[in-house]
C-alpha cells in the first residue's frame, strides 16, 4: 500500500473558506486548513462546533455552502463521493452481518471488478492483525475487531485520504486505548493521511502529529499536541486540552522578549512568544503540574514567580500525584498537581504555603474571551 503512495505522489488535502450553512445556523465557518500528506491529523472539539459537518464535506456527502476543497491541484469540491480517493470509517461500522470478514473486506474489490482479491484481502487482514478471523462472521468477533475490519474494508480501496469520524467511540476505555495504539501503528505502516474527528482530548493527543481544535465552526489553534498543551493560545483551548489555572492580570510592561504582568500584587513574567496579547488585561495561564507548593517560608528550589498567603483547601491523593487546591489571598483556588517522587509527604489540609512556577512555563491570553 504504501508504495502506491510514495513521496511525489502524496497530495496535500486544502480547505479554502470552507463554509456550510443549514437554514439561519452555520455549522462551519470559513475554515482554512491544509493537512500535509502522510499525516495524522485530528480534528478536536465538543459536540455540535461542526467535526463531523467538515468532514462529510470532504468525504462529498454534504455540499459546501462556499468555499473550495482540493487534493493537490485538484479540486474536489463538488466530486461525487465515490469519485474521490477518500474512504471514511464511521462508529458504526455496519458491516455486513451474512458476509465473513474475509467477504466482508472483498466487497469493494469484487464490485469493482478487480482481479487478485485474495491476495489484497489477505495482505489487509494481516495488517489490521486480523488473518487468523478471516471465516468467521461479524458477531463473532469483539467491537474492537469489528472496527479493525471496517479499517481493512476502508484502506483496501487505496484511498488517498482516510477520515475517521469518531471511529472508537462505541468501545470501552479499555479497548479505546488499545485501538489508539493500534490505529497510529497502522496509519505509520501504510503512510496514508488520516483525518479523525474526536471530542476526546486525550485520543487526539495520543495519536494526531497534528490537531486543529474547533470551537463553533472555526478553527481556534492548530499545532502539535506538546505546542498545543504547552503554549495555548486562547481560554477554549487552554482548557479543553487538560486543566489550567485562569489567573486575572493587567499587562504592566513588555520589552526584551518578556511581558510584565501584575496578578493580585505580585508582578509575575511571561515570555513573550507565549503572551498573546501585549496590553491591558488578560489571563494569566499555568498548567496545575507546573505549579510548586512549598510549606510558607521554606526556601523554594526553583527561581521564578512566587505568591505568599495560600492555604491548602483540598488534597487528593492519586497514585503517581498529589493534587492540591491552593486558596490564595485574592479568593481563588488554584490547582497544583505534586508528582509522588518520595521526596516529601504529603502536605495536609490548611498547611500555610507558598506557591511558585517557572516563568518560562505560563502563558498568557486575552481577557476579551469568556472563561469556559
Ligand atoms: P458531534 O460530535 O456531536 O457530532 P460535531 O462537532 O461533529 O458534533 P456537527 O455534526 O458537524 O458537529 O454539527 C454542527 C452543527 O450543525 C450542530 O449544531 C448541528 O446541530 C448542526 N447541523 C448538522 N447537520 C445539520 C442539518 N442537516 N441541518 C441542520 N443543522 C445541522
Amino acid at each position: 500500500l504504501a508504495a502506491d503512495n510514495a513521496p511525489g505522489s502524496a497530495r496535500s488535502l486544502r480547505l479554502t473558506a470552507l463554509t456550510k450553512e443549514f437554514a439561519t445556523f452555520t455549522a462551519v465557518r470559513s475554515l482554512d486548513l491544509e493537512i500535509p500528506a502522510g499525516s495524522f491529523f485530528a480534528l478536536l472539539g465538543p459536540s455540535g462546533c461542526g467535526k463531523t459537518t467538515t468532514l462529510r464535506m470532504v468525504a462529498g456527502l454534504e455540499t459546501p455552502t462556499s468555499g473550495t476543497i482540493h487534493l493537490g491541484d485538484d479540486e474536489i469540491t463538488y466530486a461525487k463521493p465515490y469519485k474521490r480517493p477518500v474512504n471514511t470509517v464511521f462508529q458504526n461500522y455496519a458491516l455486513f452481518p451474512h458476509l465473513n470478514i474475509h467477504d466482508n473486506v472483498a466487497f469493494g474489490l469484487r464490485r469493482r471488478g478487480i482481479k487478485d482479491v485474495d491476495r489484497q484481502v489477505k495482505e489487509m487482514l494481516g495488517l489490521v492483525e486480523l488473518d487468523t478471523q478471516a471465516s468467521k462472521k461479524p458477531t463473532q468477533l469483539s467491537g474492537g475487531q469489528q472496527q479493525r475490519v471496517a479499517l481493512a474494508r476502508a484502506l483496501i480501496n487505496r484511498p488517498e485520504v482516510l477520515l475517521l469520524d469518531e471511529p472508537l467511540g462505541a468501545l470501552d476505555l479499555k479497548l479505546r486505548r488499545a485501538m489508539q495504539i493500534e490505529l497510529k501503528r497502522i496509519q505509520t505502516e501504510v503512510g496514508l493521511t488520516f483525518v479523525h474527528v474526536t471530542h476526546d482530548q486525550e485520543e487526539a493527543m495520543t495519536m494526531a502529529d497534528t490537531i486543529a481544535v474547533m470551537n463553533a465552526g472555526v478553527i481556534e489553534q492548530m499545532g502539535s499536541p506538546a505546542e498545543l498543551y504547552e503554549n495555548p493560545r486562547t481560554t477554549f483551548v487552554a482548557n479543553f486540552l487538560g486543566q489550567s489555572n485562569l489567573i486575572e492580570g493587567t499587562v504592566a510592561a513588555a520589552e526584551n522578549g518578556v511581558v510584565r504582568v501584575d496578578m493580585h500584587g505580585t508582578q509575575v513574567s511571561i515570555p513573550a512568544e507565549r503572551a498573546h496579547t501585549r496590553a491591558g488585561a488578560g489571563w494569566v495561564g499555568i498548567r496545575p503540574e507546573k505549579v510548586l507548593v512549598a510549606p510558607a517560608g521554606e526556601p523554594i528550589d526553583a527561581p521564578g514567580n512566587h505568591m505568599t498567603g495560600g492555604v491548602i483547601t483540598d488534597v487528593s491523593f492519586v497514585g503517581v500525584s498529589t493534587q492540591y487546591l491552593v486558596m490564595m489571598p485574592w479568593g481563588q483556588e488554584l490547582m497544583a498537581f505534586e508528582q509522588n517522587t518520595g521526596r516529601r509527604g504529603v502536605l495536609a489540609h490548611g498547611t500555610k504555603v507558598d506557591v511558585s512556577w517557572r516563568p518560562e512555563f505560563a502563558f498568557l491570553l486575552p481577557a476579551s474571551q469568556d472563561v469556559h
